[in-house]
């Protein structure tokens, strides 16, 4: 696993949240939202196990142990550090399945110079951004054989929507993009249709643990916008993939006061303004703060980027948000 990925897993579970599934209560409370209690990983009588939810780190003032929750699991539980991982994921309900299926078309990306060709014309061009967004690339062919012998069945495959009944990669020739407990294919090709999901929900907003605190977040419609903005440097950015939320996503949107940027496609058929102007109704009746981006017409935010648009040009449409 790699170190972006580590990063990602400790910003995925709270530490306050993963103790208290592990029957950890805290016995009294200190500034700055911090919580005393038992030690969970020696015999205590007294509470000397402080918590601090914010920073995500504990530290025992009896035994001495302290760290952030993977340190935690490994302490817990006795094992070592990739068991560990192993366990958080599965805490987390990341199926292995997909893991291992991201990790091999993460592989791939860049032994297929078509691929890094699309993603150079959709302007994403940063490393940075390609790590941390765990962009893979389904070249087909060879996912089944990887996976069978990691010991998953044909059946299994099939059932989780990855291979065809053939047997083919249903991502074939698809850049990948893996959410959670799903995965997002974009054909390279204009001949097949460009969207490709497993079966099942898209989940919640992306990356939401990661701009939640942000008092201001942007909201994109698509995941190369996503990646555009990132890269531009505004990291305070979420997508809902699709310009329909669910209704996961829209009590994300809603769940503590931010200001939200609307910034859809302003498609030249207007389903992206159409769904921004309703979104933006809802959104103002829950008391949120909304602001509707308005690109220029015919343009994405990914678009506004790839065809010279730079960042203080963006900024200015932030700031001109009504
Ligand atoms: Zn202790």
């Amino acid at each position: 696993m790699s170190r972006p990925a580590v990063d990602e897993l400790k910003h995925q579970i709270p530490l306050l949240g993963y103790l208290q599934a592990h029957a950890w209560r805290p016995a009294r409370t200190l500034s700055r939202g911090r919580c005393m209690g038992l030690c969970p990983l020696h015999e205590d009588h007294k509470p000397s196990f402080l918590v601090d939810p914010l920073k995500n780190l504990f530290y025992c003032y009896g035994c001495g142990h302290g760290g952030d929750v993977i340190r935690f699991a490994e302490l817990y539980h006795q094992v070592k550090f990739p068991q560990a991982l192993a366990l958080l994921r599965q805490w987390l309900g990341l199926p292995p399945l997909l893991q291992e299926t991201t990790e091999f078309y993460r592989l791939q990306l860049h032994r297929h110079s078509e691929a890094i060709a699309y993603l150079y014309q959709r302007g994403i061009r940063s490393s940075e951004v390609i790590e941390h967004m765990r962009i893979g690339y389904a070249p087909g062919g060879c996912l089944r054989g990887w996976l069978t012998e990691l010991g998953y069945s044909r059946l299994a495959l099939r059932e989780a929507g990855l291979v065809t009944a053939a047997g083919n990669d249903t991502y074939m020739h698809r850049v990948v993009f893996p959410l959670e407990g799903n995965l997002y294919g974009r054909s390279l090709s204009a001949s097949a249709p460009p969207h490709r999901f497993l079966p099942g929900t898209k989940g919640g907003l992306y990356a939401w643990a990661q701009v939640r605190r942000h008092p201001e977040v942007i909201l994109v419609e698509g995941l190369f916008d996503y990646a555009i903005l990132w890269q531009a440097g505004f990291h305070n950015v979420t997508c809902s993939i699709g310009n329909q939320l669910n209704g996961h996503q829209y009590r994300q949107l809603c769940d503590s006061p931010r200001t939200v940027y609307l910034a859809f496609d302003a498609d030249t058929n207007g389903s992206g303004q159409k769904a921004a102007q309703s979104l933006d109704c809802r959104l103002r009746k829950q008391g949120v703060n909304v602001r509707t981006v308005v690109l220029p017409e015919g343009h994405d935010p990914n678009s506004f980027f790839a065809q010279g648009g730079g960042a203080r040009q963006f900024q200015a449409l932030l700031e001109a948000a009504r």
